[in-house]
């Protein structure tokens, strides 16, 4: 049984991967929060800014077989269009993400990538691998394609992640949690002056923003 909170057609506004087309899976649950607000403070991750409690969300559900999940997303991707992608999000995908449900999305066409905190060891035969890792929580993930740290973080400081084998580092000025709907976000700001900075002291780190946001988009 696969649990999803919401599917939905996009294109992907942060990292290496940005500006493609993607589905947007994202499995209910995480390891790192319960997605409680009276949790939130106590939590080991607490500046989430998505909802991924329950099956309840666009294109959610529960689907019994990886092939009847893989199948719900190809639906979700344009007839005939491009190399089909999928994004498995969270929440905290590796969870319930397992071989058998990459192969099924092999099966259906897709190139499958994967936005994990890095806590989980992956399955094989991802295509693409982000980790982003989160506060105190220990990485087990050594290798993958991208880093992309929440910054700043005062117990993940962007050093102690370089001996994660990647193609690419990016640093994610943090949002303020309390503005999920969009609009000024002085807090973000302020982080987006200290991410450059950083960057700019340190250039094997790349700044990202959240280009889905500035446009507008899911
Ligand atoms: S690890 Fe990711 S999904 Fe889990 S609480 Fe933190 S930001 Fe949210």
């Amino acid at each position: 049984m696969y649990r999803v909170k919401e599917a939905f057609y996009t294109l992907q506004g942060e990292g290496a991967q940005s500006g493609r087309a993607a589905v947007f899976c994202r499995f209910s649950k995480c390891n790192l929060w319960n997605g409680r607000e009276q949790d939130r403070a106590a939590a080991v991750c607490n500046f989430c800014d998505t909802d991924f409690v329950g099956t309840d969300g666009q294109n959610g559900g529960r689907f019994e077989t990886a092939d009847a999940l893989a199948n719900h997303i190809r639906q979700l991707w344009p007839a005939g269009e491009g190399r089909p992608y999928v994004v498995c999000t969270g929440g905290e995908p590796l969870l319930q993400l397992d071989e058998a449900l990459i192969a099924a999305f092999h099966q259906a066409g897709f190139e499958v990538g994967v936005e994990t905190n890095g806590t989980l060891p992956a399955p094989a035969g991802i295509d693409w691998l982000c980790v982003s890792p989160k506060a105190d929580a220990e990485v087990v993930i050594r290798e993958c394609n991208e880093v992309k740290l929440v910054y700043p973080q005062p117990l993940a400081l962007p050093e102690r992640f370089t001996d994660i084998q990647a193609e690419h580092y990016f640093l994610s000025p943090m949002a303020s949690p309390s503005l999920l709907e969009g609009g000024l976000d002085p807090v973000k700001q302020s982080n987006t002056r200290k991410a450059t900075d950083y960057c700019l002291k340190h250039p094997r780190w790349r700044l990202t923003l959240q280009m889905h946001k500035i446009v507008g988009i899911d």
